[in-house]
């Protein structure tokens, strides 16, 4: 079946429980019009029902090929491509000077949702380019933006970002490839990269690398990386093509999922060396790689979101159809349709309450980026980035994961058809599995919120955030409607577990942090069901007052009930979890090593 995307979810999403319509009213968006979000979704909604969902299946059943040094993509890829670039979709959050609308992340953000609940593979491609722009955006010189900023932004060229070798994955610092100054002032680069996504395709006439290495007399570890750009093609004085670089993909991989995703060895050096211009300083790569993680670390949870989301649309539409067993309590002859059970409802609110949940997860780390890059105020700015980067390992980490769930739920509501690639659900489980991993590891992510995020500013941007998640609770308490059933003192609940195990995490990253590396991933997961839960019901409370024709907005208390009750609800374990379990994982040895 085909994707459709849920625009009235997602607006809610977007203006109430990520609070794009709070921000504009306070006038840290300028003088952006809040309107046009509904029609740009609207477009890209049926861009991706008519280009790029057709094409989902055949990316999955012919993936790509390596053939005399080039990647072929999927039938039909190449087209979609040139008729993305050309409706504009690449340069949505792009800056205007250099080709783009200049439009909000948030924008962006749902946006992106839509590419990759339609297509995840395809979206994948333009999600690292807008990284690359980013990262040139902030950090480039004058003179590298006016050759390649443009191309990027338009879509024209695209971009990949080249951090992994065999001995570096998670550890950046072990990185070996090298880099030597040439007496122009450009650079010569040597090396192997790993799994590069996009590294080399045939849908533009050429592709701008970023790549991470190693200068002679750099300092060992992070400290000794810098950033370069290196263009498949050099670009003459007149902006024509020139000669080939010596960047090439040696090799591709064969995957899980995302098949038509080409995942590359790169290897440069063979012919002299791969000429590359820095990005930045010398040495100081990281802050610039950085700027592209964090921006790509978004996307990838939003790939959660998306990716969740397509396995719901497909499951609930098979729950309607497929007939098993009858409703309890039905005297009919015939049977049901299987939604009518209550095991397969619980599996359906399940996929659908925890999407939301991380769909107002992402879309309001979205937001608090955008207030940091856009407002005047220089105090809210700070807050802002602050809340942005204290939110980024969660939309990231707890997204993905919840991607993962819910397309495993999504082949078991089909049963055993859903083992079965005939039916699509199998490749939504499939093409999720990445997410969780790349971009830095959901571990990784979790070790970044404890130990860099929590404690920033003495946990002070957490302590404001649950201030304000803790307002949303008193309104659903204040609000007496029984349709809440539980819900503020499960959130409460919530709240209360997750001030505790903060309390405690901040206290052992002092005085042993072992302890709290152990609990880093539950903590995470308490904090994203406890944010996520909260935010359902703040959406749930505002879509009472909105009268637009989007059926009844009942239901959306019934989804923040349904959250509240079967996922926030987890929330007093995983604090037990995180305050109980540091001395078990400590000893693990004793098990692990006999
Ligand atoms: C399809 C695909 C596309 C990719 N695209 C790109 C790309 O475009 N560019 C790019 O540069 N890379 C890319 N990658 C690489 C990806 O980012 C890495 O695979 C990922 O960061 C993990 O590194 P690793 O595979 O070396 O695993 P490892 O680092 O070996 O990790 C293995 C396990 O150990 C855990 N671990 C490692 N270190 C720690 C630690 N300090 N504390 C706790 N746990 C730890 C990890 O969480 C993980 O569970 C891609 C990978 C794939 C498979």
């Amino acid at each position: 079946m085909t994707y459709r995307a849920p625009i009235h979810d997602m607006l809610l999403a977007l203006n109430h429980g990520a609070g794009l319509q709070a921000a504009l009213k306070a006038g840290h968006y300028g003088d952006f019009d809040g309107d046009i979000a509904s029609a740009v979704l609207e477009e890209a909604g049926r861009f991706a029902t008519d280009v790029l969902a057709p094409l989902n299946r055949i990316g999955d059943e012919n993936g790509i090929q390596l053939k005399d040094g080039g990647v072929t993509t999927a039938p039909g890829w190449p087209d979609a491509y040139q008729r993305w670039i050309a409706a504009g979709w690449n340069g949505v959050s792009g800056p205007e000077a250099f080709g783009g609308q200049g439009l909000p992340m948030a924008i962006n953000a749902a946006c992106t949702e839509i590419w990759s609940a339609s297509n995840i593979a395809f979206g994948l491609c333009p999600l690292l380019t807008l990284s690359a722009i980013e990262a040139l955006d902030a950090h480039g010189s004058g003179e590298l933006k006016n050759i390649y900023l443009e191309k990027l932004v338009t879509g024209e060229w695209t971009g990949t970002m080249q951090l992994t070798e065999p001995q570096a994955g998670s550890d950046v610092g072990a990185l070996r490839s090298r880099a030597e100054r040439a007496p122009d002032g450009s650079y010569r680069v040597f090396g192997t990269k790993i799994f590069i996504t996009y590294g080399d395709h045939d849908m533009t006439d050429n592709i701008v690398h970023f790549v991470l290495a190693r200068l002679p007399d750099a300092p060992p570890g992070t400290k000794g990386i810098s950033l370069f750009l290196i263009p498949k093609f050099l670009v003459n004085a007149d902006g024509s093509l020139g000669a080939r670089n010596d960047i090439f993909a040696s090799g591709v991989e064969h995957k899980l999922g995302m098949h038509a995703s080409p995942t590359c060895t790169m290897t440069m050096g063979d012919k002299g060396g791969a000429i590359g211009y820095l990005i930045g300083e010398e040495n100081r790569g990281m802050l610039c790689m950085f700027t592209m993680m964090n921006q790509a670390r978004l996307g990838v949870g939003i790939e959660g979101v998306g990716i969740a989301d397509r396995a719901y649309q497909q499951a609930l539409a098979y729950a309607q159809d497929r007939k098993q067993g009858r409703a309890p309590g039905s005297k009919s002859a015939g049977m049901d349709p299987i939604i009518v059970h209550p095991d397969v409802k619980r599996m359906l609110m399940q996929m659908r309450s925890m999407t939301a949940a991380a769909r107002t997860i992402c879309y309001a780390t979205a937001v608090a980026l955008d207030v940091a890059a856009r407002s005047t105020d220089p105090t809210v700015r700070t807050a802002a980035a602050a809340r942005g980067a204290l939110l980024t390992p969660i939309a990231k980490a707890f997204s993905t994961d919840i991607g993962n769930e819910v397309t495993s739920l999504g082949v078991q509501v089909h049963g055993g058809m859903g083992f079965i690639e005939e039916t699509g659900a199998a490749q939504h489980f499939r093409d999720a599995r990445i997410t969780a991993i790349y971009e830095g590891t959901n571990g990784i992510q979790s070790i970044d919120l404890v130990t860099r995020k929590l404690g920033a500013n003495g946990g002070a941007s957490v302590w404001a955030l649950l201030e304000e998640l803790a307002g949303i609770v008193s309104h659903v308490e204040a609000s007496n409607d029984p349709a809440f059933g539980t819900t503020g003192v499960k959130l409460r609940d919530a709240l209360g577990s997750l001030e505790r195990s903060s309390k405690w995490l901040l206290e052992r990253l002092a005085s042993a942090p072992t302890e709290a590396l152990a609990g880093a991933t539950p903590y995470l997961r308490l904090f994203g069901s406890t944010l996520g839960g909260c935010m359902l019901a703040g959406e749930a409370l505002a879509a009472k007052d909105i009268t637009d024709g989007g059926g009844d907005p009942a239901r959306y208390v019934t989804l923040a009930r349904f959250f509240a009750e079967n996922v926030a609800v987890q929330a007093g374990s995983l604090e037990r979890t995180v305050i109980d379990s540091a001395e078990s994982v400590i000893s693990a040895d004793a098990v692990l090593l006999a």
